[in-house]
């Protein structure tokens, strides 16, 4: 990278799943077979009713800037799910509509952080938080979790300082599946409105839960409402990754404050995309539950598979539609770390998997079955063979 270019971007590291995305594609474009284990979007395509309405709004002419936080229908819209779902309530202008999760969240770091201010991130994380985070100035305070990784109101009491200015939640959570308990959210909660602490609450993998039922910090009063920045989006649950939207629920003042930021920064999102977001609401959930219950099968085999692979070990998803697997018992010889291990997993069985490094948890490996079941089968028989040849 050129040498004038800014500390901002010299500092910045690059995400590991893109980077795996892109080699992936390099391979396939060389004729090279490749199982691709490693993505982080559903295999499944979006449902038909939001495609349609997205080529009628183009047809009807809603292909011109809309309002900044978002067309207000679909703030209305997103507001009643919130309220119906999450049991919170918001009304339309405590949302704004933003060109995917990720820029919602990056608006929200900017928005929240400056230097001097501590972030608290448990660890293995989506490493978006972190780069976003310190983009905005801040440090970052990382809390390593051991499986089965449930981020704790213990792990924020051990670790919060009088710097701390944002709690991260991520529930259920990239890549750990993990699903934070009702209790233990309660207790987060309570430290956040006692230390006066923003929670950041990305919950994008809400539907995407197999055992319990989805939780919303926001939910529990007023006071922890005040501080929560509730994130979510389409991408996962309505296979909406391409069309890039996002949203943010928070009060009056922050939603004013990334409404100023994004005014300047993206003009909001794609009307088009506005209009098919609108139609998923509406829509039936049939989509989303066939979806899980598609996940669900894929989650068993894949845990029942690699349950009888020696060497390795992994808690069993609660949410979301990733595995992480320990590799730590096979490292050390021939390979020293888990990005070495994956490499080679890609290299000699043509496996794509994302190792642990990209989400602050090196000895670890992220496998996605949001692959489809041939792919899967195929990649679980191709693992345990590289492991035995190990
Ligand atoms: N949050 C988490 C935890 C994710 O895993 C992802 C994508 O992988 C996102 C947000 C980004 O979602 P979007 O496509 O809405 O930007």
């Amino acid at each position: 990278m050129q040498k004038n270019f800014s500390k901002r971007i010299h500092n910045l590291t690059p995400s590991g799943t893109i980077g795996t995305q892109v080699e992936v594609s390099r391979r396939i474009a060389a004729g090279l077979p490749v199982v691709n284990l490693s993505l982080g979007e559903p295999d499944f395509a979006t449902p038909r009713n939001v495609s349609r309405k997205a080529v009628e709004a183009i047809k009807s002419g809603y292909t011109h800037y809309t309002p900044v936080s978002g067309i207000k229908p679909l703030r209305e819209l997103i507001a009643k799910k919130l309220f119906e779902d999450n049991g919170v309530s918001y009304t339309p202008d405590e949302i704004i509509v933003g060109v995917g999760t990720k820029q919602i969240l990056y608006a929200v770091f900017q928005t929240l952080c400056e230097e001097g201010d501590e972030v608290l991130i448990p660890t293995p994380v989506w490493s978006t938080y972190v780069e976003q985070a310190r983009l905005a100035g801040a440090s970052v305070k990382l809390v390593p979790l051991r499986a089965p990784f449930e981020f704790t109101a213990r792990d924020v009491r051990k670790h919060i300082s009088p710097a701390t200015k944002v709690i991260v939640i991520n529930t259920p959570s990239n890549p750990t599946g993990a699903v934070i308990s009702e209790r233990e959210l309660k207790k987060i909660a309570r430290i956040a409105v006692r230390e006066n602490i923003f929670v950041i609450s990305d919950e994008i993998y809400e539907k995407i839960l197999y055992e319990k039922k989805h939780c919303s910090i926001a939910s529990f009063g007023e006071d922890i409402k005040r501080l929560t920045i509730t994130v979510n989006g389409f991408s996962k649950a309505y296979a909406m990754t391409g069309w890039r939207i996002g949203y943010a629920a928070a009060s009056k003042e922050i939603i004013t404050a990334l409404d100023i930021l994004s005014g300047q920064m993206t003009f909001g999102t794609c009307s088009i995309s506005q209009y098919a977001a609108l139609e998923a609401l509406r829509g039936t959930s049939v989509s989303v539950d066939k979806m899980r219950a598609e996940f669900r099968r894929r989650r068993d085999f894949v845990c029942r598979e690699l349950s009888k692979i020696e060497g390795i070990s992994f808690t069993r998803p609660n949410g979301a539609f990733y595995v992480l697997l320990d590799v730590g018992k096979l490292l050390g010889g021939t390979y020293k770390t888990s990005e070495a291990w994956t490499r080679a997993l890609l290299d000699s069985e043509g496996v794509a998997a994302v190792a642990g490094e990209a989400f602050f948890a090196p000895g670890y490996v992220r496998l996605s079955f949001s692959a489809g079941m041939g792919e899967l089968k195929k990649g679980v028989a191709k693992i345990s063979s590289f492991i035995s040849n190990q």
